[in-house]
């Protein structure tokens, strides 16, 4: 077998992007080569940067660039609420609704059984642990209305009680199979008002 081409290994390698099969990844490949160089270069230097840089927060499991990240270490959230979110752009969704106001926990995924995603690999122990701290008093478990985040949502509530801790489960204003990244920020802010003891 020939060794791939550099262009061939390039086409190759952005097919590792989420949704790019081989047509748009031989489009990228050619639009970067032909069209935009320098668009190349500060794509390669970001992201080495940024593999380099970031890691995650040792309380909330987000990506940050410190050991705990600037939300986490802010004194203007409130320490007694830990709202547990599937990923960073969940998180990001909650911010912008600008109705909640305490800490987070970013699971980094769901509970997703047949793709080999277990309780270990979404850290439910560093969750159960963060929560555990004596100040936090509630955990708002925001995971998405779909398969995955409700299975999510009820295994780690059971591992949260059973530890004593008050849970509540975001209100159903959103669809079912809802993705928290998909609905409007004042819909995703109702459903953290009227969230319930889940
Ligand atoms: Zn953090």
């Amino acid at each position: 077998m020939k060794t791939p081409s550099s262009l061939e290994e390039l086409i190759a390698a952005l097919r590792c992007l989420p949704g790019v099969g081989p047509k748009s990844a031989q489009r990228m490949a050619y639009h970067l080569l032909q069209r935009d160089q320098p668009g190349a270069r500060r794509l390669v230097g970001a992201l080495g940067l940024a593999l380099e840089r970031i890691r995650h927060c040792e309380k909330c499991n987000s990506f940050a660039e410190e050991a705990v990240c600037a939300l986490c270490r802010s004194p203007r959230r409130d320490a007694s609420l830990l709202c547990v979110v599937e990923t960073p752009a969940d998180l990001l969704m909650m911010e912008q609704t600008q109705s909640y106001t305490g800490l987070y926990f970013v699971l980094m995924g769901a509970l997703s059984p047949l793709d080999g995603v277990g309780p270990k690999e979404i850290h439910l122990d560093r969750l159960v642990a963060r929560a555990s701290d004596g100040i936090v008093r509630e955990v708002i478990l925001a995971t998405n209305f779909t398969v995955e985040g409700e299975a999510t949502a009820h295994y780690a509530g059971e591992l949260l009680r059973a530890r004593g801790l008050k849970v509540t489960r975001i209100a159903r204003g959103l669809p079912v199979g809802g993705e928290l990244e998909h609905v409007d920020t004042g819909t995703l802010a109702q459903a953290m008002l009227e969230r319930r003891e889940a």
